[in-house]
């Protein structure tokens, strides 16, 4: 059916993030010793825009992850929403900065290749496996349940059942947590991403929610990559949350939440320590510093909280 044909577009995307990703860290831009294990090959080139573009949506995604972890002292939760071949769990574990419990959410067919590529390559399972207290660890094609990382297969488009299965999995909904989307909830019509937002908001009294997209989006660069996408059958259906930096925040503000803000990355890659900008910027020749600057312009982060323990109030360094 077509709509068959447009998640199969949407599940593609996960392809596009993790081979770019793949080929900045083979760069140097960033460093991730796991993404290897779940693409293989460095592939094709990618531009030194595209590949700055990543820098800043990855360090920007981590400093605020990292500050809510540190600010819950690890008492806390993540949920990566969307989380495609995303390496963050790894991560943490080695920056000792590991939750109380990681739990990622994808399509059964992205998930089942994620633990596919756990399941076959040890540097993936043995942290899980070092971190679980007893012997039976649940893995089978659909999850992955151990007592610090899970992995479940629903979609996001149907959040009772997507909080059955969190719930199955001891989510414990009076922990802070943290919630992850990047590049998810514009593939969503405006009302299913408002009932996800919703939901997150009702059913936590401390939570941050962050939220990686395409913005200002209705411009002519805007329009160009809307029409890109289409191309390859792929279409924006929440495209309608990304006219404004003040839609994104809006949308927040509108189900429940808080306290809110949003960074286009042009501003995101000002703030990011500006020691390590230098480096990535040594790294390759930027011929085009206006296409960089327009790239950037038409992506953000948007954060917002709701939160007791006063999490996360003040923009970018808390
Ligand atoms: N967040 C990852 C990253 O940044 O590397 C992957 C980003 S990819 C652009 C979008 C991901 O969201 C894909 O893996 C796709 O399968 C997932 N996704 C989109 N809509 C979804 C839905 N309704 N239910 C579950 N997963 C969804």
């Amino acid at each position: 059916t077509d709509s068959d044909t447009a998640d199969e577009a949407v599940r593609a995307t996960c392809d596009d993030a993790s081979t770019c990703k793949r080929f900045a860290t083979s760069k140097g831009y960033w460093k991730d010793p796991y993404i290897q294990y779940f693409v293989r090959s460095v592939g094709e080139r990618k531009a030194p825009e595209i590949n700055r573009g990543y820098y800043a949506r990855v360090q920007g995604v981590n400093q605020l992850l990292d500050a809510f972890i540190r600010k819950t002292q690890c008492d806390c939760q993540v949920i990566n929403l969307g989380a495609g071949l995303d390496t963050t769990f790894w991560r943490l574990k080695d920056e000792n900065l590991l939750p109380k419990k990681f739990f990622e959410v994808d399509f059964p067919a992205i998930v089942a290749r994620k633990i596919h590529n756990i399941k076959t390559k040890p540097p993936l399972s043995k942290p899980i496996v070092e971190t679980h207290s007893t012997d039976s660890l649940l893995l089978d094609s659909r999850s992955l349940d151990s007592d610090r990382y899970c992995i479940i297969a629903a979609d996001l488009r149907d959040v009772a059942n997507l909080e059955s299965k969190l719930k199955k999995f001891q989510l414990n909904t009076e922990l802070p947590t943290l919630f992850l989307s990047e590049c998810v909830l514009v593939y969503m019509t405006p009302p299913q991403s408002f009932s996800l937002l919703h939901w997150a908001a009702k059913t936590f009294h401390t939570a941050m929610f962050i939220n990686y997209e395409q913005v200002n989006m209705s411009d002519r660069f805007g329009q160009v990559m809307i029409e890109n996408l289409q191309r390859r059958q792929c279409s924006l259906t929440g495209v309608e949350a990304c006219q404004s930096l003040d839609s994104q925040k809006e949308r927040f503000l509108s189900t429940g939440w808080e306290n809110t803000d949003a960074l286009d990355m042009m501003t995101v890659y000002s703030v990011l320590p500006q020691d390590d900008v230098s480096r990535i910027e040594a790294l390759e020749f930027l011929d085009e510093k206006e296409l960089l600057q327009q790239l950037l312009q038409h992506y953000n982060i948007c954060w917002a909280s709701k939160d007791k323990l006063n999490l996360g109030k003040s923009p970018w360094s808390f």
